[in-house]
C-alpha cells in the first residue's frame, strides 16, 4: 500500500481542467512527464497515479500498471476517472493505440493537437512542464480567497 498521505497527494493536483478530457494535472514533482511524490514508506519518489489508485482501490496486483486512458501521464483527474489497470501487454497496446490518435498528442502540446506523430519522451516531458508552469500561473492570479471568520 502506498505510504503517500492522501491529503498532501491532492494539495498537488490543479483546481483547473486541462483539455477536453478534463485532466487535472500535476503541480508536484516530474519525472519523464510523469506525476512523482516521495513516499515516506518506500524512502523515494513513487509514481503519483500509483499513490492515487492504492488510495481509491487498494493495492495494485504485481505485475499490473497504472496507465492513463487520456495518456497523460501528469494527470490526476478526480476519482481516479483517467486511470485504469493494465498488463505490460495492454500497456504497450494502449501506447501504441494513443500514439495513433490525437487524443495521444496531450490537448497542451501546443498546435500539433491533429497530428499522428507520436510524442517523443523529451516532448512529453516538456509538455507536462508547460502546462505545469501554466497551472501554477493560473493559481497565482486566483484571487485571495475571504477568510470566513
Ligand atoms: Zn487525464
Amino acid at each position: 500500500m502506498s505510504g503517500v498521505d492522501p491529503q498532501r497527494l491532492l494539495n498537488k493536483v490543479s483546481p483547473f481542467e486541462e483539455g477536453p478530457l478534463g485532466c487535472r494535472p500535476w503541480l508536484g514533482a516530474l519525472s519523464k512527464g510523469r506525476a512523482i511524490i516521495h513516499d515516506p514508506e518506500v524512502g523515494q519518489p513513487v509514481q503519483a497515479s500509483r499513490a492515487l489508485w492504492e488510495h481509491l482501490w487498494g493495492p495494485i496486483p504485481r505485475g499490473l500498471f497504472v496507465m492513463h486512458l487520456c495518456d497523460h501521464g501528469y494527470c490526476l483527474a478526480p476519482g481516479g476517472s483517467h486511470l485504469v489497470l493494465g498488463s505490460q501487454t495492454t500497456n504497450l497496446l494502449h501506447a501504441s493505440l494513443a500514439a495513433r490518435t490525437a487524443i495521444g498528442r496531450g490537448v497542451g502540446g501546443g498546435r500539433g493537437g491533429m497530428s499522428r506523430l507520436p510524442l517523443t519522451e523529451e516532448e512529453r516531458e516538456a509538455e507536462a512542464i508547460a502546462i505545469r508552469e501554466k497551472h501554477l500561473r493560473k493559481i497565482e492570479r486566483m484571487p485571495v480567497q475571504h477568510a470566513l471568520f
